[in-house]
């Protein structure tokens, strides 16, 4: 790799939660030996990041999945030990409703014990209903539950990782968008600001979230990122309905969307329904999209926590709700590569599960770097 500067130059274009995890896991561990620039086009987290609900949790289904979350909360337990508290550990709950599922959160738990997570287990549906009151739990053959697993305040968890990177060297600029990147030869120069200004670079790391195409298109390549419309609804709860673990009454890749909820404050519970697939009527330009909730995702959301947890629904008033964008490429998974030797990496598509992807996206980079830096890194 060639040097722009004394060290390395490496320029993170985007300062959602992807962006700003990777400043804060390359300058924790490449600090000595690169420089970093992050530049966000208006302030740090308010793109997707601030519009998600922060769930962090590894109660997946395919041990790559379990993986890479297991990475995150292990960078956040790090990270707390430094800070202080970042994850409300309320638990986490994954329903299922067939043997299969039952037998698939069975594996779940060795795949999490394999990487260090010891907390979760499958539990049966009568446990269920004892720590969800008003579940009704006809239908469901299984749990599985993370009594460690939370949620975040995403922002403000952006925030911090963008301190964290400056603490190690890294130049973090607010207001200062770029609009292109300069090649040579099929490789990175560097960036030219919206300003007009040019900064020579080794590396540009493309984590621009749900507007990446454009940065994508001025390096001559074909990944289109669109943003799909999701939203929220809140509800105003009785104080004395108990902090349950968020219930998430979905299964991965079932191609069916499910709905999800939990208190997030002592009044407030948040309903939504996730999916992880691409609703081509959701795809929205990501600077017009309409950022209210709909009257008819409410009463959608309403009907589906009704079937799911009736004796809740019953004690809850409806009082907002907000939308966001899930940013997917047509793979519909995260893509973190450098494009062949080209200096250039993307970091884009993290659909609904950016914020507990962060740390391993951020790890993801500096293994990049590493093997562009050569053995030097390798050991730090
Ligand atoms: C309703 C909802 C709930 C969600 N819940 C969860 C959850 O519980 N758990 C979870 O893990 N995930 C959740 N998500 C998903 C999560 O919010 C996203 O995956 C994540 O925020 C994507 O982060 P990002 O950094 O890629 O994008 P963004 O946060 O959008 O950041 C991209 C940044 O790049 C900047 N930018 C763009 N172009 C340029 C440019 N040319 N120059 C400079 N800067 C630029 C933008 O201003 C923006 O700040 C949820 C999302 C929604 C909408």
């Amino acid at each position: 790799m060639g040097a722009t500067q004394d060290r390395p130059h490496i320029v993170i274009v985007g300062g959602g939660i992807i962006g700003t995890a990777i400043a804060w896991q390359v300058a924790k561990r490449l600090g000595d030996q690169v420089s970093i620039t992050l530049f966000e086009k208006g302030t740090i987290g308010t793109g997707s990041t601030v519009r998600s609900i922060g769930t962090v949790e590894t109660q997946y289904l395919t041990p790559e999945d379990v993986r890479t979350r297991a990475v995150g909360m292990d960078e956040l337990a790090a990270l707390e030990k430094d800070r202080g508290p970042v994850i409300h550990r309320n638990g986490y709950l994954r329903i299922g409703r067939t043997g299969e599922a039952r037998d698939l959160f069975t594996q779940s738990v060795e795949w999490q014990q394999e990487c260090g997570v010891t907390s979760a287990r499958v539990i049966d549906p009568d446990e269920i209903a004892a720590r969800v009151p008003g579940i009704d739990t006809a239908g469901m053959t299984a749990g599985l539950f993370g009594d460690r697993d939370g949620f975040v305040d995403p922002k403000y968890l952006s925030e911090l990782y963008a301190d964290e990177a400056r603490s190690h060297r890294a130049s973090i600029h607010e207001h200062r968008p770029v609009d292109r990147v300069l090649t040579a030869n099929g490789k990175v120069r560097g960036v030219i600001l919206a300003d007009g200004s040019e900064v020579p670079a080794d590396v540009v790391v493309n984590a621009a979230g749900a507007w990446a195409t454009r940065l994508n298109e001025s390096f001559g390549l074909d990944v289109t990122v669109v943003g799909y419309r999701h939203q929220m609804a809140t509800f105003e709860v009785p104080e004395s309905y108990p902090d349950v673990p968020q219930a998430m009454d979905f299964l991965p890749g079932s191609g069916k969307a499910g709905v999800y909820f939990r208190k997030d404050r002592p009044t407030r519970l948040i309903v939504g329904l996730h999916d992880d697939f691409q609703d081509p009527t959701t795809a929205s330009d990501p600077d017009h999209y309409n950022r209210e909730v709909d009257k008819e995702m409410v009463e959608r959301t309403v009907n589906r926590l009704r079937e799911v947890a009736p004796g809740l629904t019953d004690q809850v008033t409806y009082t907002g709700g907000w939308a966001g964008l899930y940013p997917f490429t047509d793979s519909a998974e995260p893509e973190v590569r450098e494009v062949d030797d080209s200096g250039f990496v993307l970091a884009v598509g993290f659909g609904g599960v950016g914020i507990q992807m962060s740390p391993w996206a951020g790890r993801e980079v500096v293994q990049i770097l590493r093997s562009k830096l050569g053995a030097s890194a390798a050991a730090s």
